[in-house]
């Protein structure tokens, strides 16, 4: 008997703060469209004003409705961004496991 495998994700407690390298691409900094709760510290790093709360319907600085959700829904849906800190770890996890990670890392950042 053969099936394919699995892919393997991690748990929600891998998803802590540190891996994030707080690049914005996620909430649109990259794409010309932000999240009109995206904002940026002195040092240039992006951060979410209302992180607390965040999940949900919310727009763009431009009027378009969209709906956030948590990155690890992100990466398990799309594979997530290319280089986005948790999507680079979830492949080194996959290959120390002997995975395959080619569904991961394959949206490029915008
Ligand atoms: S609400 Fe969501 S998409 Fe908007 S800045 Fe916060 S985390 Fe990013
Ligand atoms: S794409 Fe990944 S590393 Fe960049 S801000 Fe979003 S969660 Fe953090």
């Amino acid at each position: 008997m053969s099936r394919t495998p699995e892919r393997w994700f991690p748990p929600e407690e891998f998803y802590c703060d540190a891996l994030c390298t707080r690049c914005g691409v996620c909430c649109g900094a990259t794409d010309g469209h932000p999240c009109e709760h995206l904002r940026r510290d002195a040092d240039g790093r992006h951060f979410c004003a209302i992180y607390a709360d965040r999940f949900g319907p919310h727009r763009t600085v431009d009027g378009q409705r969209f709906e956030c959700v948590s990155i690890r829904r992100v990466i398990e849906w799309t594979g997530g961004y290319a280089g986005c800190g948790y999507v680079r770890e979830i492949r080194r996890l996959r290959r120390t496991m002997g995975q395959d990670d080619s569904d991961l890392g394959r949206r490029p950042t915008p």
